[in-house]
């Protein structure tokens, strides 16, 4: 893997079809969407916390289980960075009986997927019947049910990642830097010096450079493919991204979240202005593959209604646009991972 790259960089646009991926508190017969209030209007949104366990079960179906732990009743999960590709990538709060407590910062950093488009234009109320097979209704012939009603709509979201790479496989450590010396005290006959020991912290390897290629390699492909959302056995959503940018930087910085911004008009439309003022900072800052800066473009057609702009745009910056699977794909190949 590319030693250079302090950072994978990704920002992107998924359209989904009538679907509720992320309910809020809801009430007894209601499962409604979680909501964001923005000028007077509600959208849609999914927590940070659903993107990462979307990520996680997308990791876990191509690991060995002891690879990838689950939370116990406490939430609690293995802390064991060497051998758990999940708590190494998506951090963890712990209690090891031969370690205490236990903290690890996540080097994944994900974004709650914010909808774009006011729900009032798109939500649709379903009613879903509970039906109970009981004896005491068989008796009485007939089947009786409760009604829930399921808010469901359909919407544009954006969302993001930034993989902090130097802290894949490796772990924060203490680490002595000096020490200032007092004065010379006389105690009990002996002399002793008063220091003060001066800390710092290094980051230490822990797996071999091969598994962490893997690993950053299976976070990668987890973008491509994530679909564990809740409630898919009625909605079949596919949550991947339609429009995404990917960034292989040599600093770490979260500017790239700001590329991707529609127009306050009620249009299906990137603002492109903004798009080429983030694209010239970010690239600045960017590792060199074939003496460009190494960002990628993946679109799929019929997304945007100013796709032929926003083309033109990427390719002014020299970057071409793949589809989206090819985008991540051509990240991996700079990146060493293929
Ligand atoms: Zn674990």
């Amino acid at each position: 893997m590319r030693e250079d790259v302090k950072a994978i960089s990704m920002v992107w646009l998924s359209k989904t079809d009538l679907t509720n991926l992320n309910s809020g508190e809801g009430g007894s017969n209601l499962v409604d969407i979680k909501k964001y209030r923005w000028k007077g209007r509600d959208y849609p949104y999914v927590s940070g916390q659903a993107m990462r366990f979307y990520l996680k079960e997308a990791i876990r179906r191509e690991v060995n289980p002891e690879e990838a732990c689950i939370a116990d009743e406490r939430g609690e999960t293995c802390g064991q960075i060497e051998k758990c590709v999940l708590c190494d990538l998506f951090g963890f709060m712990t209690t090891l009986p031969d370690k205490g407590a236990l903290v690890r910062l996540s080097p994944v950093k994900m974004s709650p997927a914010i909808g774009l488009i006011p729900l009032d234009e798109t939500m649709v109320t379903d009613f879903l019947t509970r039906r109970h097979r009981g004896a005491a209704q068989a008796q009485e012939g007939e089947l009786r049910g409760d009604i829930v009603n399921v808010e469901l709509a359909i919407n544009i979201y954006k969302a993001g990642l930034c993989l902090d790479l130097l802290r894949v496989g490796s772990d924060e450590r203490p680490k002595e830097i000096g020490r200032i010396e007092g004065a010379r005290k006389k105690r009990r006959g002996s002399e002793e010096v008063e220091a003060k020991i001066l800390q710092s912290v290094e980051l230490v390897r822990l797996v071999d450079e091969s598994e962490r290629a893997r690993r950053v390699k299976l976070l990668l492909d987890a973008v491509k493919d994530f679909s564990d959302y809740s409630k898919q056995a009625r909605l079949l959503t596919d949550f991947t991204p339609d429009f995404i940018l990917i960034a292989l930087q040599r600093n770490y910085s979260h500017r790239l979240q700001k590329a991707i911004e529609l127009r306050d008009d009620g249009s299906i439309t990137l603002h492109t202005e903004r798009l080429d003022q983030i694209l010239r900072e970010v690239e600045g800052e960017c590792v060199r593959v074939d003496g460009k800066a190494a960002v990628y473009a993946g679109m799929i057609r019929g997304l945007l209604e100013n796709e032929d702009e926003v083309e033109e745009i990427l390719k002014s910056r020299g970057i071409e646009i793949v589809s989206p699977r090819e985008a991540i794909e051509r990240a991996e190949k700079s990146l060493g991972l293929l």
